[in-house]
This record gives structure tokens, sequence and C-alpha cells, in this order.
């Protein structure tokens, strides 16, 4: 029912603060800040640091942030006193180590040699942007979840340059698809919705959502909508709108082309076309509601009805509108639709793609050669910051500036000090709205363009749990919960690549993704996404973990699920800025071609390039990687 892509497919931890004491406070200890001009040695060297181990609040974690609203609150040089230059000098630094900066890293290099010196700064404990892994031990075993970025799919084919990259680093997503396949592990569990008394009066757990079986293909014997319907506590109109949604060839829209309809259909929302055009209950809407909180971090209020229409979402099935013909304008996401089946998930998502860009760059820090190896591969961190290649965490940047029109200094800053080290070039493969705050000089056109998209807030949980026995006994491997605080959880997609396997057996343990997108319905999407912003940066943990538990109580109980037995940690993957902005119909214009903010926005400024999702507007790995190309190609070409 809810064609959410993102979300497909420790021993007990000390929750204090949602982050394991332990290894925090080994950290805090290898933070010695030098005096005077000294560069202050970084916490990624102190022995034992590992961060995908970190619990509790990660995503945009405690510490990673302050810094960046500091710059664009104005308040950080009132405090910071004057830079302290380290003398450094490089031929590219690369601002953001997200996949996109990493590509850029990637790129500059096999264009001008290994000698070539590049410093990537990024102000996350970790790198890999929003491809970054969780990483859990449970009875001595590991398990890995994406803290973000869950997969290799995209709506268009990859370019030829993002494919060369991935075969390049040994990943080939078809191949490795194929050998890894485990898509029969769930067979016999099938989807269910869960139905809270908040929303709908009664708490009850309905197993046989139609469509998807554990495989998520069409079961075998699959259930009906109308056996699904007279399940649920809908009332009895609304059962039958349920049933009317998914089955109805009914035209609501007779005596109108196709391309008019698209039109229409365009600057409606699905909720409109619900409520006004198929005459739905109430109760269908809330049902619907966040059915496209996966895919858009935005309901089906905010979304227009011909994505949904594009995506597969019901209702469409009496207008016969034309596949391939004219009318309409969709967004990116649902204008490729899904079609390439370039697709592969790693046990940590693309944080894997992050690894093995970090593993040809810094060869020292990650070993092995295959795809295979890479999953259960360690890092050292202490050789992040050491050779030609240097990555260096926790470290924000505040100002690139040009002091020649072929030099670049950037300025960044670590424990409330501002630090300057020079650079032939500069990729800012960081998020567009920072980068008016980080550049003054650029022109304001471009600020202003840069300034246009407001990323799309999400939260991607992993609950390690004991083992997944109340799913076995329930029957269920994903339940969708419209009313509840998490909008969906499903059983990590299962997957044995090299000496990584998750389980076979319900006795064993397992992870438990979750997904949350905090927006404010009824709003336009961009009010709806700084409403999500404002909402996580004043969330504790302590509230996530009791509407975790809270909601895992009532949603699993059936099957014997007890939170405090069953949950062994938990993570919360909290990402104010997650998805590039996407352009949405509803709201924003039909840019002609070179007009969209994006387009003006990512314009090279002498030394300085900008890659980054956000400069294509499209929240895609491949369109990372393909802008990070892009950028050093403009400072290449650039002479
Ligand atoms: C939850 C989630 C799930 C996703 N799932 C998928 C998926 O399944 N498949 C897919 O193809 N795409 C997915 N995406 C989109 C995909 O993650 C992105 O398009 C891509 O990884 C973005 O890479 P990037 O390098 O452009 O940016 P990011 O990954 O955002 O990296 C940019 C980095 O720059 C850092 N930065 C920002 N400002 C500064 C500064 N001033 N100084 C230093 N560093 C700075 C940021 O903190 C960040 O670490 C997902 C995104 C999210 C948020």
């Amino acid at each position: 029912m809810q064609p959410d892509r993102k979300l497909s497919r420790m021993e007990r931890r000390d929750f204090l603060n949602g982050v394991a004491v332990s290894i925090a406070g080994l950290w805090a200890g290898a933070c010695d800040w030098a005096a005077g001009g000294a560069i202050p040695a970084e916490a990624q060297n102190a022995p034992g640091y590992y961060p995908p181990l970190l619990t509790g609040m990660r995503g945009s974690h405690e510490g990673s942030y302050a810094t960046a609203h500091a710059i664009r609150d104005g308040t950080f040089w009132k405090t910071a006193g004057a830079p302290i230059a380290t003398g450094e000098s490089y031929d590219l630094v690369v601002v953001g180590a997200g996949i996109g900066g990493l590509a850029a890293a990637h790129y500059y290099r096999a264009r001008t040699g290994n000698a070539a010196s590049i410093l990537i700064l990024d102000n996350h404990d970790d790198f890999g942007g929003h491809a970054k892994r969780n990483e859990f031990r449970v009875g001595g075993r590991m398990l890995l979840a994406n803290g973000g970025t869950q997969s290799i799919e995209s709506p268009f084919p990859y370019s030829a340059q993002s494919r060369a990259l991935l075969t390049t680093l040994g990943i080939e997503p078809a191949a490795l698809e194929a050998k890894c396949d485990n898509r029969h592990r769930y067979d016999g569990l099938e989807g269910a919705a869960f139905f809270d008394k908040e929303t709908f009066g009664v708490d009850r757990l309905v197993v046989g959502l139609p469509g998807r079986g554990g495989d998520g293909e069409p079961a075998v014997n699959a259930p009906t909508w109308a056996t699904f319907a007279a399940k649920t506590p809908l009332s009895s109109v609304a059962q039958r709108d349920l049933v009317r949604l998914w089955e109805s060839t009914a035209d609501h829209m007779p005596g109108v082309a196709s391309p008019d309809k698209k039109e229409r259909l365009t600057h409606m929302s699905y909720r409109d076309f619900l409520v006004k055009v198929l005459g739905m209950h109430e109760e269908i809407v809330k049902f619907m509601q966040k059915a496209t909180h996966g895919l858009y971090g935005i309901g089906i209020d905010a979304v227009p009805a011909l994505d949904c229409w594009a995506i597969g979402f019901p209702g469409f099935q009496g207008l016969r509108l034309d596949p391939k013909g004219p009318g309409g304008r969709l967004s990116y996401t649902a204008r490729g639709s899904f079609t390439d089946e370039y697709a592969f998930h790693f046990p940590d998502g693309n944080a894997s793609i992050a690894r093995a860009l970090v593993r040809a760059l810094i060869p020292s820090a990650i070993p092995g050669k295959t795809a295979e190896d890479l999953v259960t591969a360690p890092v050292d961190y202490a050789q992040l910051d050491r050779g030609p290649v240097r990555l260096r965490l926790s470290s924000t940047v505040l100002r690139v500036r040009h002091v020649s029109p072929g030099e670049a200094e950037v300025t960044y800053g670590v424990g409330g000090k501002a630090y300057t080290v020079r650079a032939k070039s500069v990729v800012l493969a960081c998020w567009n709205m920072m980068i008016p705050y980080l550049v003054d000089e650029l022109p304001a056109e471009q600020k202003t363009a840069l300034h246009y998209g407001v990323k799309v807030p999400l939260v991607y949980t992993q609950v390690a749990l004991r083992n997944w026995t109340a799913f076995h006994t329930l029957g269920v491997h994903r339940v969708t919960s419209p009313g509840m605080y998490h909008s969906s959880m499903a059983l990590s997609e299962p997957i044995d690549i090299g000496a990584y396997a998750t389980a076979h057996t319900p006795d064993e343990p397992i992870i438990l993704h979750m997904l949350r997108t905090p927006c404010a319905p009824g709003l336009p999407a961009r009010e709806q996404q700084r409403a999500g912003h404002a909402e996580l940066l004043t969330t504790p943990f302590a509230t996530f973990e009791q509407h975790i538990r809270d909601q895992l109580g009532r949603v699993l109980g059936g099957g014997g699920f007890e939170p405090d037995r069953d949950i062994t940690a938990i993570t919360v993957n909290r990402w104010p800025h997650g998805y590039a902005y996407e352009y949405n119909p509803l709201w924003d214009p039909d840019w002609p071609p070179g007009q969209s903010p994006c387009e003006i926005g990512r314009q090279r400024h002498g030394r300085i390039a900008i890659a980054n999702s956000d400069a294509a507007a499209a929240a895609y790995t491949d369109v990372a990687i393909d802008q990070g190309y892009r950028a050093v190609d403009e400072l290449l070409g650039a002479g």
C-alpha cells in the first residue's frame, strides 16, 4: 500500500542522553586543544574512535550543527577570536564528506593524478553525509543498518560517470543483487496496518495488507482489499470506500481529455483528489495521509495527485491517463518513476559507497578490495587525516573567500575556534542553504537562489531487537501505522554478503527500521519542512524512546513482544536537513531551462565550485555523484 522506496526493503546500551557513555567519554579526553597556532589534536585520532557504534541521537548529532547555526545567526565571530592560520595549503579543499564531496575528491584525483593534495572537511563526527552507517553488537553479533541513504536506486538510470564510478569501486549492483538474493527470507509473512485508538477509536493490528508478499511482490493467494477492509475498525462506508479506491474503474472526470486531466491533477493535491474528485470518506484520508512520507517527506495534502498516479497510488484506474502522452507536470521523483533496474541494498545502505570512496582515497584507513569485504571491514579513523588526501571530521566550514584570483582561503571551526587553510580550488559539496553564509562574495541573485530550497526533514530510527519471534507469531514483516509517531516499521532487508548475514531464523537478533517525517499538514511544502526542522531540533531522544517503546508494545504486543526485554538498542537518525528539496508543481513555477534556483545557485565562482544533491534539486545518490563530477569539471576546465 505504501510505496516508500527509501524505506524498503552493544550490548545493552546506556540510554543516558542517547549516547553510549563509555565511547563518548573516551573521545572527550582526546580533544586537548593546543594553545596558539597549532591545530588541535583531533578526536578522530583517539584509540577506539568508531562513530558507527554510537547509539541514541545520531544523524545531525549534538555537536554537529551548533557552529553552523552560530554562523547563520551571526554570533560565531563575536566569541571566536581571529582565525588561526594553520599554514596548510592544498590543491583542493572539499566542504562536505557526503557522497558528492567524496566523489568530487575522487574525480579531482582521477583527472590530476594521485599526487594532488586534498583536504575534505565535514561538520559531523563521521563521513558519508546522509549515507551513514549504524552498527550494533547484540549477543556478540554485528548488526548493520543504514543511518540515512538506503539503497542504490534512482528514478532515472545512473549516468555513465556514476555507473563508471561504482564499477571503479568494485560495486556492480546487478551482480550483487543476483548474488546476495535473499528475497524469500520473509516468505509467509505479510504486510499489516496498525489502527491506533487515538486516530481510529481502537488499537487493532490488521494483518494481510494486499499487494505485497514477503518479497515485496504480490503474494500468492494475496488477501483482497475486501477481506482486509472488513477486518479494519473503519466505518462501513469507509470500508466500502477503501475497496472502491483500489478497485473502481469509474471515470470521475468524464468527457475530459487525458492531457487536460493531467493538467488538473498537477495542480491538485492527492488529498483533494481523494476528497473532492473521488468523494472518499475522511477515514480514508486519515489512512492514506502519510503514504507519501517515505518518498516525499510530506503527506498527501502536499503531494500533487499526478505524482501519486505516476508512482502507482490507487484511484486513477478509471481515468485512463496516457502514461506516455502529454499533459501535466511531474516532480523529479515521479517523472522517472523508478524504471531502472540498477538497484542494490547494502546492509548499511549507501554508507558502503561512502566507505568504498574513502578506501579508494585513503587506502590505509580501510582494508580490503571487494564490495563484499567492505561490509565488515573496520575503519581506522586515525588514518583519515594523515596522507595526501585528508579527511577532517567535526570541522565546520565558516568562510570561503578568494585571496587572489588563483587561490582561496577556507576557514573552519573546531571547538569554538577558527582555523584557516589555503586552496587552489574549492568544491562546496555542502548544503545549498549554508553556502550564502560561507561565501560572502557571491552575487546577490545566486545567494537568493541558493536559499530557495528547504531540505526535507526525516527520521530513520533503527531498533536492535533480541529476536523477531513476535513478528513471526503475528505473521508480519512490515507494518504501516498512519496515526502513530513513526508511520511505518519494517524488519531489516534480508541480505547476506561477504562475512555478513542478517537473521535467518526468528530467534536471532535483527534490526527494525522505523520512519518518522515531521511536517505540518495543510501548509505549503517548504513551510511544512521548516516546521519539521523546528520539531526535530527541540525533540530530545527521551521523547523518541518513549514513543518507540509505546508503539512497539502496542503494535507487537499480541505476538508476545515486550519492549523492556526485546529492545537492546536504539539509534534515532535525525535528519532535519534531509532530502534535497525537489520542485513541487503545487507551489513552484515551471522555470525555463537554466532558470531554476538550483541552476542559478550552482554557478562556479572563480576557484569555488558547487556540488551536492541540492545543486540539482534531486535527492539521490547518483545525482550527488554527478554534481561532484560537474563541479570538478568546471574547476579543471576553468584553467
Ligand atoms: C534519510 C535519507 C534517505 C535517503 N535514501 C536514499 C536512497 O535510498 N537512495 C538514494 O539514491 N538517495 C537517498 N537519499 C538521498 C541521498 O542521500 C543524497 O542525495 C546524497 O547522499 C547526498 O549526498 P551529498 O554529498 O550531496 O550531500 P550530504 O550527504 O548531505 O553531504 C553533505 C555533507 O556536507 C556537510 N556540511 C554541510 N555544511 C557544512 C559546512 N559548513 N562545513 C562542513 N561540512 C558541511 C553536511 O553535514 C554533510 O555531511 C536519502 C537521503 C536521506 C536524508
